[in-house]
């Protein structure tokens, strides 16, 4: 990172955070002995660097359902009832449970199958398209039952600090960083599921001459 050609752009976050840049190289010369993996096998490399990143995404932190369940608690109604008596609330509650759920259980096999030696499969990517829009549904849900406490960034006034607006600011980009949400559903249908491929017109054109309209 260090060398001359290569130059690094922080990119502002609408959740308030700079935790990404934009990389640039310029003339940048890698020797051989960095190579990582054989030559023309740079794909698979990008590919498995791609997959530890939606596992990371996919394993997303931030507030989650226990402490969506814990706020609920704490809250009541105009009729004085808790909103953990809510209907709506409550089917949402169970969805999300059996969300995190299985994403465990996914996660487990992940493990499993690194702790084998094995290359985790494409199902990998199912965690980050199911807990990012999750983190998304969450946020809204837990803003709109909080109203303004949902927001305030005080531990007197708001012991979660906030936390699911920063989870709401946060989740839009989830759903694009490391792979689009339209991109791993591709993957998911067609390497998981064994659905016919989508119509590529440029699956053997080098990148350098697709038309741009430029
Ligand atoms: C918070 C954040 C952090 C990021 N961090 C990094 C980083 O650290 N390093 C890095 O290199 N990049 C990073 N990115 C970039 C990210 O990987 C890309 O934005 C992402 O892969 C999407 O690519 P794109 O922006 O070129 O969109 P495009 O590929 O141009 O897609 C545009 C739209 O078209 C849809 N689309 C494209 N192709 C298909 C298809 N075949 N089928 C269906 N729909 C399709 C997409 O879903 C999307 O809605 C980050 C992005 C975000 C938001």
């Amino acid at each position: 990172m260090s060398d001359p050609g290569i130059e690094v752009r922080p990119i502002h976050q609408m959740s308030g955070g700079s935790g990404f840049n934009e990389v640039f190289f310029t003339e940048v010369r890698v020797p051989d002995s960095q190579r990582l993996g054989a030559i023309n096998e740079g794909w698979k490399v990008s590919l498995v660097t791609l997959m530890n990143e939606r596992l990371a995404v996919g394993g997303a932190s931030g507030a989650g359902w226990t402490e969506f369940m814990e706020a609920a608690r704490g809250i009541t109604g105009l009729d004085g009832a808790s909103a953990l008596k809510d209907q709506a609330l409550r089917e949402k509650l169970a969805d999300w449970y059996v969300q995190a759920e299985g994403l465990k259980h996914t996660r487990n096999r992940t493990m499993t199958a690194l702790s084998r030696g094995q290359t985790p499969g494409p199902e990998s990517s199912i965690g980050k398209i199911v807990s990012a829009l999750q983190m998304q549904d969450l946020g809204n849900s837990a803003i709109e039952m909080m109203d303004q406490y949902g927001i305030i960034d005080d531990p007197e006034l708001a012991p979660l600090r906030g936390a699911f607006h920063t989870s709401l600011m946060f989740a839009p980009g989830l759903r694009i960083a490391g792979g689009t949400d339209e991109i791993l559903k591709n993957i998911i249908a067609e390497r998981v599921l064994g659905l016919p491929g989508d119509i590529r017109v440029d699956k053997d054109v080098a990148f350098k001459d697709l038309p741009t309209g430029r």
